[in-house]
């Protein structure tokens, strides 16, 4: 494996931001309205006025996938664990473009 100096530099800078990463929550957060199963129900008339919207978490427990809702007030304490691990998740992503990069100009190289 050969990299270049410019694929050095970006390895280096993806490590440093790698090295710089916050704690992160692992699944995803989204923040959703819905309707319910209450054909009376007011989410129901003409026009709708849809329930939360809530936040809910999901991931998987044991191979289950598992959905909380958050209150508010963890919301914002989780919001900023779910931004890092997003942060972390585009950075390796990028790592992994670069290499696959180096190793294919490492194999046009070859005789
Ligand atoms: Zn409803």
């Amino acid at each position: 494996m050969e990299p270049s100096p410019g694929q050095q530099a970006a390895r280096d800078r993806i490590a440093a931001g790698l090295a710089a990463a916050g704690f992160a929550l692992p699944g995803t957060l989204t923040v959703r309205a819905y309707a319910c199963g209450k054909p009376s129900c007011r989410c129901h008339a003409d026009p709708p006025r849809l329930h939360g919207p809530y936040a809910e978490w999901t991931r998987k427990i044991g191979g289950k996938t598992v959905t909380r809702r958050l209150s508010p007030a963890e919301l914002a304490d989780y919001q900023p664990l779910f931004d890092n691990a997003k942060k972390i998740r585009a950075l390796l992503a990028e790592l992994q473009d670069l290499t696959l990069q180096v190793i294919e100009a490492d194999s046009s190289q070859e005789p």
